[in-house]
């Protein structure tokens, strides 16, 4: 395999010059630095330029095709929208592109923080593994993965495990800190995210990822960490009120989300609700399964 590209000089002193993104033609962006967070993933850092970053501010316009979870596509966007993001990023060898989901604000924080689980036999995993720091990677961008108005429901719930949790620490840290909007109600979001086996790391914590945001959303975030998915932990973040007003939103891969919610189609379509969710009542009035 060729020597993956340095990056050219990026940092000028008037701030970073990189590419813009765009999300449907493929540019390169310089990965500033790499952490190991546990043999299986990566966190990989990659600045963007003040055009990019514009692109994941609220008041960015969807690109054309966005399908938005429980809000149709708007022009004029709700200010209360939040619009969850991914990247495709290409294995230039190969061809092939595979989605990933930064796990901060891009927008707020002038960069993305992907983190990359290498899998058997991977090979965009594989080769974002092997990148280090000032080289660069081929990125179109950012996709919607969903787009909700929080305010419209009373609780949130949201489902995960491994790197599934991407897309809610991504809508986590785009949320203001708990007191500083008083209108907010408290309470609103609750994170089920499936502990990893005692031999694997348990990276969303030991990063920093999820205690920071905790620390940040205080009482309005509730943490569960069960070692399964099981009908008691999942009642207890649904709560016992009144459901008109819950979403749930999944993101676990197949054999995990079949006995919770069934699996979406094979178009990708959501499919009915069956399962834990089903039996608790629940329909795709509330539910969203995400990829
Ligand atoms: C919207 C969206 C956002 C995503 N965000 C992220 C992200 O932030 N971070 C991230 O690491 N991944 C993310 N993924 C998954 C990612 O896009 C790739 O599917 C994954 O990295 C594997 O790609 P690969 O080319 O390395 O392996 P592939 O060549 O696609 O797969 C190799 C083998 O591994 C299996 N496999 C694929 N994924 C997994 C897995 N998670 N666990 C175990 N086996 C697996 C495949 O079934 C296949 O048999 C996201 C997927 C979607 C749809």
């Amino acid at each position: 395999m060729a020597r993956p590209p340095l990056a050219p000089l990026l940092k000028v002193d008037d701030g970073f010059r990189g590419p813009k993104l765009d999300p449907y033609v493929y540019s390169d962006h310089v990965i500033s630095s790499t952490t190991t967070l546990s043999p299986d993933h990566v966190l990989l850092t990659i600045p963007l330029s003040a055009a990019s970053r514009e692109s994941f501010s609220p008041n960015a316009p969807l690109p054309l095709g966005s399908t938005t979870s429980h809000t149709p596509q708007n022009p004029e966007r709700d200010p209360a929208e939040i619009t969850v993001q991914h990247v495709m990023i290409k294995q230039p060898d190969l061809q092939i592109e595979r989605p990933y989901t930064p796990v901060n604000d891009p927008g707020l924080d002038g960069e993305m923080r992907l983190v990359v689980k290498r899998v058997r036999g991977g090979e965009v995993g594989r080769m974002l593994h092997s990148r280090h720091a000032n080289e660069l990677v081929g990125l179109r961008g950012p996709l919607t993965t969903f787009s909700i108005i929080p305010e419209a429901y009373d609780r949130i719930v949201m489902i995960s495990s491994g790197t599934g949790v991407a897309p809610f620490l991504q809508l986590l840290a785009s949320l203001p800190p708990q007191s500083s909007d008083p209108t907010r109600k408290a309470g609103r979001y609750h994170l089920v995210h499936l502990k990893p086996d005692s031999e694997q790391v348990d990276w969303a914590a030991t990063s920093g990822l999820l205690p920071r945001l905790q620390e940040k959303l205080s009482y309005d975030l509730s943490t569960y960490r069960p070692e399964k998915i099981q009908k008691s932990s999942i009642q207890k973040a649904l709560g016992s009120s009144d459901r008109s007003h819950i979403l749930v939103l999944v993101c676990l891969p197949p054999h995990l989300m079949r006995p919770l919610c069934g699996l979406l189609g094979p178009n990708l379509e959501q499919g009915p609700i069956t399962g834990i969710l089903g039996e608790l009542g629940l329909d795709n009035r509330h539910v969203w399964k995400l990829e």
